[in-house]
């Protein structure tokens, strides 16, 4: 079945295991951050269009719900071997619509994507019940059961991650979901359920691609739809709440994050100037909920550290994203530019604020032409300014130095966020009090990584509700446990 219009650059959106435009046959452009060019474009669906996808899962959920949950994952094992025959492909048109570089971004997102597929296809066993303790005459068990039709709405910044976070686990369990795109990158996702479609009855993966005003919204105000599960904005969580309340709807959220990196005077300095890099996302523009935007420097290490920090992050090479040679790509829009250019200004106008590196786009050459922003670290902060409070979603470190343990444990909590932080340390008795007393759902010690398959994870505060990546995830945000009791006394007794 054709998925591309006429014009090749003409995409459609999967609904009901059929390759279809909007109804009005409106259409949204989706951009190349490199240079600015138009890749795409992608059915701009409305409330009647997620109508009809919701109708589509809703049908097609009673037989999904009956496959045998090992059958399920098997599918789902199968999606990710077809993917894996793809990862090139995939990959490049990852990197061409986020802005992500290729080697270190997209290829690794889309293995990683594979995996998860494979992780959640073996868990169809796992789907288990209990049986409880209420004595001989008395049978009383706990079914799991799959909710119904899965709302899934996604972010840019790590598409195909998400996507694959939402529909492996939801599917496993026996739902079926109608999956929101994000509108600046919807073509991996339309290529993954292009290639998913093979292995699944119609209508149990359905992929809108549209705004978030309108065909979040309608996917959010459909009376079907029985679960929500949203990554994105905080602001936007809250909307999505909002849409649960009338009808109690499960709802799971991965929100944004102002992360920590609390650096300890005995830290490996090598491992830990090169743990900062990472755990602020450096190569992915700073574009991560979980990029570790605040980095608390203990006084005795501050200027040190620093230098060898700042060398560091002058080495990291801006480019094309889809070249090997690329570290860092661009940032996903125009409007995201903008942000970060406005926080950085605003961060440097504050007494004792210290540009170390970055501070600006580059101006000159092909770079110029596209929405690249230079690394940029801002040292002399305190965790009061606004460009260490709020998330800039871009390359901008801010350093605060702290003395007293207790009081930059304060600090680091000091936030309404709390989804991941970092702490860095010889002594692990130390590093380990630390992680035990800051309020994040995910604390790496004396490393870096990104989450993977089997992670609980997920945030405290307004970083979020609910957990993902996880067996435990999987059973809390898409199943629901009925327990049935059965009173055995009584019936005939044969001797
Ligand atoms: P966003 O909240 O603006 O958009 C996210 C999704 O919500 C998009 O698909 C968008 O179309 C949709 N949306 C927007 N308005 C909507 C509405 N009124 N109703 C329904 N849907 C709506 O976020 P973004 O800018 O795309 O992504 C960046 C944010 O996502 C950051 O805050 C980041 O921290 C967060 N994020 C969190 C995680 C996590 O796992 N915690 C992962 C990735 C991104």
């Amino acid at each position: 079945m054709d998925r591309t219009g006429a014009d090749s650059r003409d995409q459609k959106m999967f609904v009901g295991g059929n390759w279809i435009d909007a109804i009005d046959g409106e259409r949204l452009p989706v951009e190349n951050p490199f240079d600015c060019s138009v890749v795409a474009y992608v059915p701009r669906a409305r409330a009647r269009d997620v109508d009809r996808s919701v109708a589509a899962a809703a049908a097609a959920f009673p037989g999904w719900r009956q496959v045998l949950p090992r059958e399920r994952g098997r599918a789902l094992i199968k999606i990710a071997d077809a993917i894996e025959k793809e990862i090139e492909r995939l990959a490049r048109l990852l990197a061409t619509e986020t802005g992500n570089a290729l080697r270190t971004q997209a290829r690794p997102e889309i293995r990683g994507a594979i995996d998860i597929f494979r992780y959640f296809g073996g868990l169809g066993s796992e789907l288990r019940g209990s049986t409880l303790p209420f004595g001989e005459d008395v049978l009383s068990y706990t079914r799991r059961e799959p909710i119904g039709v899965v709302g899934g709405i996604i972010a840019w910044n790590a598409p195909v991650t998400l996507a694959s976070v939402k529909i492996a686990p939801a599917l496993c369990a026996g739902n079926t979901i109608v999956l929101k795109a994000a509108e600046d990158a919807p073509l991996t996702v339309l290529a993954i359920a292009e290639i998913a479609q093979n292995f699944l009855p119609a209508g149990v993966l359905n992929v809108l691609t549209g705004l978030g005003e309108e065909a979040g919204a309608a996917l959010l105000n459909n009376p079907q739809v029985q679960k929500f599960s949203f990554t994105g904005s905080t602001e936007v969580g809250r909307l999505v709440l909002q849409a649960a309340a009338p009808r109690i709807v499960p709802t799971s959220l991965e929100l944004g994050g102002k992360n920590p990196c609390i650096v300890f005077p005995d830290a490996d300095q090598d491992a830990a100037t090169d743990g900062a890099i990472a755990a602020m996302r450096f190569t992915r523009q700073g574009q991560s909920c979980t990029a570790g935007s605040r980095l608390f420097l203990h006084h005795s290490i501050h200027d040190a550290f620093l230098d060898k920090l700042v060398k560091k992050v002058s080495t990291i090479h801006l480019g094309n994203p889809i070249d090997e040679e690329t570290d860092a790509g661009t940032l996903i829009n125009a409007k995201r530019h903008t942000m970060v250019t406005s926080y950085v200004k605003e961060g440097l106008a504050q007494r004792d604020a210290k540009l170390l590196t970055g501070g600006s786009p580059p101006t000159e050459g092909p770079l110029s032409k596209g929405y690249f922003y230079k690394p940029t670290i801002i040292a002399g902060a305190t965790n009061d300014w606004r460009i260490a409070r709020e998330e800039v979603f871009g390359p901008v470190m801010v350093v605060i130095p702290w003395k007293d343990e207790d009081e930059v444990v304060k600090m680091a909590n000091d936030t309404h966020y709390g989804l991941a932080a970092f702490v860095w340390g010889r002594d692990i008795a130390v590093a380990l009090r630390t992680a035990h007393r800051l309020e994040a759902g995910w604390i790496q010690v004396n490393q870096a990584g990104g989450p993977a398959a089997g992670h609980s994870y997920g945030g405290y505060k307004q970083s979020g509700i609910g957990k993902e990546y996880s067996l435990e995830a999987m059973l809390d945000s898409y199943t629901l446990t009925k327990n049935v009791v059965v009173n055995l006394q009584g019936g005939p007794k044969y001797s």
